[in-house]
């Protein structure tokens, strides 16, 4: 078999949505699994449509993902430029050759004229007119003008288009990898745009002129681009280039969390959560969307999760590095049926990446954020607050959010607690069980526990009675890791001043 060769193709509309990081790795997998080159595409051919600084937005998000490309804008490659706005003379002589084979035409029509004839054949009762083979014969273009005509309105300036020229009746058939066999009626296809007035192509003949020169062999994209592929191959037909048309596999959509439509840019924080890999700033308005890496998603569970929106490896394993990844991926294992995005398994991928941290790492992040926060501490003890927090947070931050008692002793108690909790003999047993931890030469978290445990055996009380005060005291919260753990960190000194401030403070 020829060299795989994928490409991930985005156009520079805007920030790159979840459902296109999902193909570029889906790209890159597939890539690496076959030991084959993955290439980065800039279609930038709608410039009605480019917006300011999305560009680099691709090229730093796809960055963080850690979705590597062998040739792109940045690196080079033996096939660029690798953004078509700079390949732009390339595409006209392809254009014209398929005008010259009889596959395409010269269409003239203005807008207005485009409208009247819509009304027309609405009128007429047909629900969505289309300009083809029907059409196109009552059109001002060079199949139902003159050629006179056609070389006096080119002399006289007139802009034109370059139309496919849609056969009638024909099937066309492509096997996609993920979907089968796709047979579609050209009856039911346009004489779409193939070459604009602006001198540029239209994404159709940009996009296969393109894949055919960089010698793609597998195009792998979302779903949405379907319907084009029947197109894409009567272009590979018409050019002469069929024997070497990539093969295709179109990736299920990713559904909002209840299943109803597609998740949309527009459903990210509406709905609670991110939907861009990276925060992206809309240039004109400032407004900011929310990305996985600021809102604290550990990129490797952000990578596992998308993984998992359309492809699963057929076994119960979960987690995946992105190696685990490159050497389990198939497109065999890629379903039709769209993938519900599951908000909730994303924050779970990240507290299993979490809790597989080692406490050196974890602290290391952790202590990024103390800084932010003024908080100085030695990483020692930073390290076992990561410990002892590591399995009841989700993300990084909420060690800082719930742990913020390691750091400074609290100066609220939580009401609930001490109504329920507080009661009338609550203070001598404190003050009682202080003055036996005061005696503790070891201030081990086993010794403390021996020693309380002993006060409540001697006393004849429950654990629900004096625990939840005690904790109180030193976390100024009714719940939290083994509390006989975070005495021990604090210390002796700070416990029992702890709970000396806490007698004072609470009645
Ligand atoms: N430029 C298209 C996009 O923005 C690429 C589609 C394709 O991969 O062919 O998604």
């Amino acid at each position: 078999m020829s060299e795989v060769r994928v490409r991930f193709a985005p156009s520079p509309t805007g920030p790159l949505h979840i459902g296109g990081v999902r193909t570029a790795l889906y790209n890159y997998l597939f890539a690496k699994n076959k030991g084959g080159k993955i290439i980065l595409r800039i279609e930038d051919t709608d410039q009605s449509r480019f917006i300011e600084g999305a560009e680099q937005y691709i090229i730093k998000s796809l960055k963080w993902c850690g979705i590597e490309f062998d040739e792109s804008i940045v690196d080079g490659g033996n096939y660029g430029p690798y953004k078509q706005s700079e390949r732009k003379e390339l595409y006209l002589p392809y254009a014209e050759q398929l005008v010259k084979d009889d596959f395409a035409y010269y269409a003239f029509d203005t807008t207005e004229e485009l409208l009247a004839m819509r009304e027309r054949m609405k009128a007429a009762g047909v629900p969505s007119p289309q300009y083809n083979s029907v059409t196109r014969t009552t059109m001002q273009n060079s199949l139902a003008l003159s050629e006179d005509e056609v070389q006096m309105r080119m002399d006289a300036g007139e802009t034109y288009v370059i139309r496919i020229k849609m056969p009638r009746n024909e099937e066309i058939k492509l096997n996609d990898i993920i979907r089968g066999w796709v047979v579609v009626n050209t009856n039911n296809m346009d004489d779409k745009v193939i070459f604009k007035s602006d001198g540029l192509p239209t994404y159709h003949l940009a996009n296969v002129v393109d894949d055919y020169m960089m010698k793609i062999s597998h195009v792998i994209r979302g779903e949405e681009w379907l319907p084009s592929a029947p197109l894409h191959v009567l272009l590979y037909r018409y050019l002469g280039w069929e024997d070497s048309m990539p093969k295709f596999a179109h990736l299920p959509l990713i559904l909002k969390p209840d299943g109803n439509g597609k998740l949309s840019k527009r459903d990210g924080d509406k709905l609670g959560f991110p939907v861009f890999p990276t925060q992206w700033v809309n240039p004109e308005t400032k407004e900011i969307s929310s990305g996985y890496k600021e809102s604290g998603y550990n990129v490797e569970a952000f990578i596992n999760m998308l993984s998992f929106l359309g492809w699963n490896p057929g076994t119960t394993q979960e987690i995946f590095s992105m190696q685990g990844l490159i050497d389990a991926f198939s497109l065999e294992r890629v379903g039709r049926a769209g993938a519900k995005f599951d908000f909730d398994k994303t924050r779970w991928f990240n507290q299993q990446y979490l809790r597989s941290k080692s406490k050196e790492k974890l602290a290391q992040e952790l202590q990024i954020i103390l800084k932010e926060n003024g908080v100085e501490a030695e990483d020692n003890f930073v390290e076992t607050v990561c410990d002892q927090l590591k399995e009841r947070a989700t993300f990084v931050k909420d060690m800082w959010e719930e742990g913020k008692y390691y750091f400074s002793a609290p100066t609220n108690y939580d009401e609930k607690t001490i109504r329920k909790k507080w009661k009338e003999d609550t203070p001598k047993y404190v003050s009682e069980l202080k003055a036996k931890l005061a005696d503790l030469s070891d201030f081990s978290s086993e010794n403390i526990e021996i020693e309380f445990k002993k006060y409540l055996e001697e006393n004849e009380l429950g654990m629900g009675i004096l625990l939840p005060a005690f904790r109180v005291c030193l976390t100024g919260l009714g719940m939290g890791p083994s509390l006989f753990d975070i005495a021990s960190l604090l210390g002796k000194e700070e416990t029992i001043k702890r709970m000396e401030t806490a007698l004072e403070k609470i009645n």
